[in-house]
């Protein structure tokens, strides 16, 4: 079946690529025509086709010409001297047909998959130049800072060459500049640059001169793969500092390390006595393992292998554990109870067992529990600081029952109780948080291989790429649990402003593609989110590397000294090589092996990418050693220098099997490029963390029969099918996290687009004073469908209640019976309240219209001064926009709660997805409400002041007891609240 699949695939791969093969000859055809051109006939065609397009003519239609166009346009650069960062260098690129054939598929939305070195960057001038001829805002988007401002001087030059202007986006353009950077035809930028512009535009733009982007039509992504699949689990973040602290971290960080070191503890000693036991039957030596046990002795034996079972479910990165189940025999052993455990009649005995730690930590799940004895030992320690139970919730419902039957108290009290009530239910909420995110930052994050130290600062490092992400932050209070954890200053408390996942953001664009050497095994991550299929284009010299087989060793140590062995072979007979490894942590020991040997080598712990860019660039120098970590200089191509394809090019080596095969293809892909020679080979041992993590049970049984001598490798064909059956676990995992991110997100993003799309209204609409009357007319038109439903019906005709919401929310006043009469219909009800509003809002209007005339009277020498009304509008815009950021953002902190909250109700079967999707639906219900409510609010509440004036202003200027009104200084005017 999976064969019959597999054809249909490939055989829609060949017929796609026919097709485009065909378009490909007419660009050719055409190109040669044009050959008899002059330069300035040939510019003027970018003029040409934009008025061909304004007439209607489809793009499509116009692709042949337009590419041939650029074709023809790279032809003239021929031997031009062109300035990239910071060299001058010449042209020498005419697009090959491969990258023709790239570019077609590219401007119908597919993914590339081209092999490094294939020039994907001359590639997408094809489809960028097409696409920019509708104007529309077309987008590069590159893997880092120094790639946008490369490719912006070096391929730019043909769409400045053709009249299109091009400009580049990176970290450091500052904010008022970037207008005029989207202004251009093609942008060349980060995704996170796009991403964070966006966001910034549309929840802090406080007018829309400060809006920067124009849209989003067209974008190729470089380096497809590593944007939207490995950066894709952690969401863009804008925050600020938060209103109010709760945070509690130095409050918990002490009692949380003492618990987490009487787990230490525990399972120390249980490993320490196990080892004693297999000490003392010689289970290590490999010879006496035939030794007959009696009775008590095998008993005791078994205790000792249940313990260490318990130290992997405790600790599992266990010093002890670690060496003892590097022997087969041993770890069969230990797993033999993991067998006996999970099978349903010892449910029981496992939980007693489990019950005997102080937490459970699930390593493959990235989860952790405490277990009863944790709770306890947690009450205990926290006693004197803490004053309430932390693993006991309020029920609010029950806590404002209580209050109402209370007959002692006020309505007042009542209110008042019942907002201290609700206070300390979310000081409890935020303190459970806290604590769980501070033993999560104990239990499952690692220094050096999650995150690192620099400057006194927690900094994270990528997962998949190891490259420290400074700026970045853990979010939802993690980074600060890890802060306290390390003993570094905690960073104030944040907010966010505003998120968006790279999926989402990237999904606003009406037409999409992509480009990278690897994207087939993630064909159907790309289809199923993002509707864009991969095309594989077949390279323009056929590929010479050769992949060796894997050398599979049984620990880490063994693995090391072969490596070694390879490096110092290779490296005598002068070729290159580039050694990948997955973390920060594994180069440098790497290095340190290194320079044991006196090998000569470069590390590239990846921080500046221009340098990281040259230090890539030398790896094809003679007899270079060079480690890096996986994506550290990704976008530069290492060529080879003369005299190495004659010694067999550079050679690659993994230090591991990554977590997902795609990785390791993209170390591969980094030798034999254009048709240059190349080797390859990956080193992997049991004790790497997928092999410790995903490989089968199996295997252990497997080793124990075949384990080689020290220091030999284990060559098994079974064993690279389990090695690949790993990967494809974990990818599946990884692919449901990312899933799983962004089916919250979905439901974020449904809201965000609700509440940005009204924010743009308010911000683009010519006269705001309409907006308001509709925000209060729509929430009177709410609140009378709540008190009014059905006369009939017992308590669903309130005119006393509605009556008192009136009151409480606007500055007026009703007679008794203003709405309490039997004669009046709903619409009736309806008109007259909004009559009744309103009419006050106006004269509301027209008073501090009046003041303003009144001030600007007083000052006649402001110079460009808008009539009274024009400044009523821009006060309300104003004010408009900051209550919708306010509640906005407090909406995004409730978000984040019910994120964590929902999944602690899994335990109860609900599903959290479910459960969050429909609160969060409650949630934004209730959000627009208040937003209506508060705005209503402040309609009524500001108020313009007449500045009493001072005869000589230089001597008494700060004797203001309300905040003046600079009219000079409008859109940034500061409202009385
Ligand atoms: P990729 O992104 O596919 O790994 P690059 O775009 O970085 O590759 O290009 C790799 C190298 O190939 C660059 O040095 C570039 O100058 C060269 N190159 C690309 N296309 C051509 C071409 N058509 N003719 C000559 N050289 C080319
Ligand atoms: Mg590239």
């Amino acid at each position: 079946m999976f064969g019959l699949l597999k054809k249909i695939f490939g055989t829609s791969q060949t017929r796609l690529l026919k097709k485009y093969a065909k378009i490909v000859q007419e660009v050719n055809r055409i190109e040669l025509g044009l050959q008899n051109l002059s330069d300035d006939q040939v510019r003027n065609k970018t003029f040409e086709f934009r008025q061909r397009l304004s007439q209607g003519e489809p793009l499509d239609q116009i692709l042949p010409e337009a590419f041939a166009v650029v074709k023809n346009a790279c032809r003239r650069l021929c031997g031009t001297q062109i300035h990239v960062s910071g060299y001058d260098q010449q042209w020498d690129m005419i697009p090959y047909d491969v990258q023709i054939l790239g570019g077609i598929a590219m401007h119908y939305g597919a993914i590339a998959e081209m092999q490094t070195g294939e020039g994907k960057t001359l590639t997408a001038s094809l489809p960028l130049y097409l696409n920019a001829l509708t104007s529309q805002p077309v987008h590069l988007v590159t893997v880092n800072d120094y790639l946008a401002q490369r490719d912006c001087e070096w391929i730019g030059e043909i769409f400045r060459w053709l009249g299109l202007t091009v400009s580049s986006l990176t970290s450091s353009s500052p904010h008022h500049q970037r207008k005029r950077i989207y202004a251009a035809d093609i942008v060349y930028g980060t995704s996170s640059e796009f991403g964070f512009d966006y966001l910034r535009d549309n929840s802090m733009a406080q007018s829309k001169e400060d809006q920067c982007q124009r849209g989003h039509y067209y974008a190729i992504i470089d380096e497809v793969d590593s944007i939207l699949i490995d950066e894709a689990r952690t969401p863009l973040i804008i925050s600020g500092p938060s209103g109010v602290s709760r945070q509690m971290y130095d409050e918990l960080k002490d009692d949380i390390a003492n618990l987490v070191l009487h787990q230490r503890n525990l399972c120390n000693r249980l490993a320490t006595d196990a080892r004693k036991v297999l000490e003392k039957y010689d289970r290590f030596s490999e010879i006496s393992q035939e030794r007959k046990l009696t009775k008590e002795e095998d008993l005791e034996e078994k205790e000792a292998y249940r313990k260490l079972w318990l130290v992997a479910k405790g600790t599992p990165q266990n010093k002890i554990l670690k060496r003892i189940r590097e022997n087969p025999n041993l770890r069969a052993n230990i797993e033999k109870w993991d067998i006996y455990f999970y099978s349903d009649p010892h449910k029981e005995e496992r939980q007693k067992t489990l019950a005997e730690l102080f937490i459970i930590v699930d390593e493959k799940a990235n989860e952790f529990e405490l277990t009863d004895k944790g709770i306890h030992s947690w009450i205990e320690e926290t006693k004197r600081t803490a004053t309430t139970d932390d693993f006991v919730m309020l029920d609010l419902g029950d806590e404002y029952a209580k209050i109402d039957q209370d007959p002692d108290l006020s309505e007042q009290d009542k209110l008042q109780r019942k907002v201290s009530v609700r206070e300390e239910d979310a000081r409890r909420k935020e303190r459970t948080h806290n604590l769980r995110q501070m033993l999560r930052a104990h239990l499952m994050m690692e220094k050096d291989v999650d995150y690192i130290i620099a400057e006194e600062k927690i900094v994270i490092i990528d997962e998949n790429t190891g490259r420290p992400q400074p700026g970045r932050r853990f979010s939802d209070g993690l980074h600060q649990a890890i802060e306290a954890k390390e003993g570094v200053a905690i960073q104030a408390e944040t907010q966010t402003y505003a998120t968006i996942t790279l999926q989402n953001y990237f999904r606003m664009y009406k037409k999409l593609a992509g480009m990278t050497g690897t994207a087939m095994t993630e064909a159907n991550e790309f289809k199923e989110i993002y509707k864009i299929d991969v095309l594989a284009i077949p390279t323009h010299r056929a590929n010479q590397r050769k992949d060796t087989d894997d050398e599979i060793y049984m620990t880490e140590r063994e693995k090391y000294n072969a490596i070694l062995r390879d490096i110092q072979q290779i490296h005598d007979k002068g070729r290159p090589i580039l050694i990948g490894t997955e973390s920060v942590e594994v180069s440098e020991k790497l290095s340190r092996i290194l320079k044991q040997g006196k090998l000569e080598h470069t590390v590239l712990n990846a921080k500046n990418h221009a340098k990281e860019a040259e230090i890539i660039a030398d790896a094809g120098k003679m007899a270079a050693i060079t480690v890096a970590t996986n994506m550290a200089g990704r976008g530069t191509d290492i060529k080879l220098k003369p005299g190495v394809a004659d010694l067999g090019g550079l050679h690659v080596i993994g230090t591991t099997r990554h977590q997902s095969r795609r990785i390791d293809r993209q170390l591969r892909g980094r030798c034999a490029r254009q048709g240059d020679p190349g080797t390859s080979k990956f080193y992997v041992s049991f004790e790497d963390s997928l092999m410790r993590l995903f490989a089968s049970p199996r295997i252990t049984g497997f080793l124990q029969r075949f384990r080689p001598p020290e220091g030999e490798a284990i060559s098994a064909k079974v064993l690279n099918k389990s090695i690949e059956t790993a990967q494809k676990r974990v990818e599946q995992r990884n692919y449901t996290i990312r899933k799983h991110t962004l089916e919250y997100d979905d439901v974020m993003n449904k809201q965000r687009e609700e509440i940005y799309s009204f924010r743009n209204e308010v911000l683009h609409s010519e006269q705001t004073l309409p907006l308001a009357r509709e925000i209060l007319e729509n929430l009177l038109c709410q609140m009378c469908h709540k008190y009014f439903v059905n006369k009939s019906l017992e308590g669903g005709w309130n005119p006393v209640g509605f009556r008192q919401w009136l009151v409480a929310h606007f500055p007026l006043s009703f007679n008794a019976e203003e709405f309490d009469d039997d004669y009046l219909t709903f619409d009736d009800i309806e008109n007259l309240s909004m009559e009744k509003v309103l009419t006050a809002f106006d004269s509301k209007l027209s008073h501090e219209a009046g003041v303003i005339a009144q001030v600007q009277e007083r000052m006649p020498n402001i110079p460009n001064r808008l009539p009274p009304e024009a400044i009523l509008h821009e006060i309300i815009r104003s004010l408009l926009i900051r209550n919708i950021d306010k509640l906005w953002q407090e909406h995004l902190l409730h978000i984040d709660h019910l994120r964590t909250e929902v999944h602690l109700r899994s335990v109860g079967q609900k599903d959290p997805l479910l459960e969050f999707k429909h609160e969060a639906f409650g949630l934004f219900d209730s959000l627009s409400l208040r937003i209506k409510q508060e705005i209503a609010h402040a309609l009524f509440k500001f108020e313009m002041v007449v500045p009493e004036l001072p005869q000589e202003p230089e001597l008494r200027p700060m004797q203001r007891r309300k905040p003046l009104i600079d009219l000079s200084a409008l859109p940034e005017l500061d409202i009385p609240k």
